[in-house]
């Protein structure tokens, strides 16, 4: 069993130790202390990182992990021999940060609990944010306000933070807020004075006020009730502030102030949309001028229009075929667009014998693309840049010439 000193002392960065095992673990290296400062992953809080010095050598603490045997497992960028006095430094930068979101999530859960009876089921402590799950049916952003304003309120308040060790019957008689599913031996309190005691073997403030802030981010429905995301102390402080850029940055681009941006999105998204219309009808004019000429051009029955836009895209080339065929004489049009995808669009006047599905088909597997359609109206697309306008016309008049010679009059 190794000594856990951050059980006593959650600002202690400093010790002196004696290695007692080392080991190799899926090729890396792992050495056994006899007491040490290093927190290891559990109970949602990420392991510390740190040096340990031995003679003079630094050598990198990559990762340290929790064995059910007690052993604290300190992965090394290097071997250390069995015996060996070390020095160990945990990164207090790191350590301070988790020692922060975790005081809080423990504020923000009992909050939670008090103003809405929702439980924490599970924490999650990640490089970024952090996320508590409450089982709950639903949150409302008012309830996330709450609760919020709460945590934040028990902050200013700079709360004490005892933690103590007790026996688990004792433990069961104090009503805590949370227990944990297996365990022996004495239970780990940690009880923020007058507002929550729970069982935990994580690293704490001394008193509320080290943690600064809470700020809750998002909450979404999960399997077992919602997850809020929420980040504390520093990190409340870099997310407001990078949130606050951002929304600048929104802002400029509309000259506007911060607050407006939502409204400066709602006006420009209704102008962008009655744009599109606006082009559609254009597009659909044009498509209905094209289809005119094209037709008075045309000769022969079933008049088969071909024709390549290499400066159209396929919406353009879809509304002229369906302008084309749409009246009483029997068109073909086998029409191709150049813009964006290189697209192909067949289409026949209705109760015509030919099918454009099939006649598409046999296209893309010649010209090395993906599509089809109906007897009547058929769509390819080709990969982007696939063939020049002089393959694609030379294409669309090779697949015209039979249709041409087996109309009715041939
Ligand atoms: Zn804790």
């Amino acid at each position: 069993m190794t000594d856990r000193l951050y059980y006593h002392d959650s600002f202690l960065y400093d010790f002196d130790a004696r290695v007692v095992e080392t080991l190799m673990l899926e090729g890396k290296h792992a050495v056994v202390l006899d007491r040490t400062a290093f927190y290891p992953t559990s109970g949602g809080q990420v392991h510390d990182l740190g040096m340990l010095t031995a003679e003079g050598q630094q050598i990198a603490i990559t990762e340290v992990a929790d064995e059910e045997d007690g052993r604290i497992l300190h992965f090394a960028a290097a071997s250390l021999p069995a015996g060996t006095q070390v020095h160990g430094s945990v990164d207090a930068a790191r350590r301070r940060d988790h020692v922060q979101q975790h005081s809080g999530q423990h504020v923000l859960s009992a909050a939670f609990i008090r103003l809405f009876n929702m439980p924490t089921v599970s924490f999650h402590m990640g490089e970024e944010s952090c996320t508590i799950d409450l089982e709950t049916a639903g949150l409302s952003a008012a309830q996330a306000q709450k609760a919020e304003l709460l945590a934040n309120e028990v902050i200013a308040e700079d709360r004490p933070v005892c933690t103590r060790f007790v026996p688990l019957d004792e433990a069961r008689q104090l009503g805590l807020r949370k227990l944990p599913p297996k365990q022996t031996g004495d239970l780990r309190l940690i009880d923020i004075s007058d507002f929550d005691l729970t069982a935990c073997g994580g690293t704490h403030v001394r008193a509320t006020g080290q943690i600064g802030s809470i700020l809750l981010r998002k909450a979404e429905k999960v399997k077992q009730g919602v997850r809020v995301e929420f980040v504390c102390g520093l990190r409340a402080v870099s997310t407001a502030r990078r949130d606050f850029m951002t929304l600048t940055e929104a802002a400029t681009l509309f000259s506007s102030h911060i607050y407006d941006v939502p409204e400066q999105i709602r006006k420009s998204l209704a102008e962008s949309k009655g744009a599109g219309k606006a082009q559609h009808k254009l597009l659909e004019e044009l498509a209905e001028l094209s289809a005119e000429r094209l037709l008075a051009q045309s000769v022969g029955s079933p008049q088969v229009i071909t024709q390549f836009f290499p400066d159209r895209d396929a919406l353009f080339v879809k509304l002229l075929a369906q302008k084309l065929t749409a009246g009483k004489s029997p068109i073909i049009a086998l029409l191709a667009s150049g813009a964006g995808q290189p697209t192909l669009v067949f289409a026949q006047t209705p109760g015509q014998k030919f099918n454009m599905g099939q006649l598409m088909k046999d296209a893309m597997a010649q010209l090395g693309g993906r599509g089809g359609g109906s007897a009547d109206m058929a769509q390819g697309g080709l990969p982007a840049g696939a063939g020049n306008i002089a393959d694609l016309e030379r294409a669309l008049h090779l697949i015209a010439a039979p249709l041409q010679t087996s109309g009715p009059h041939s």
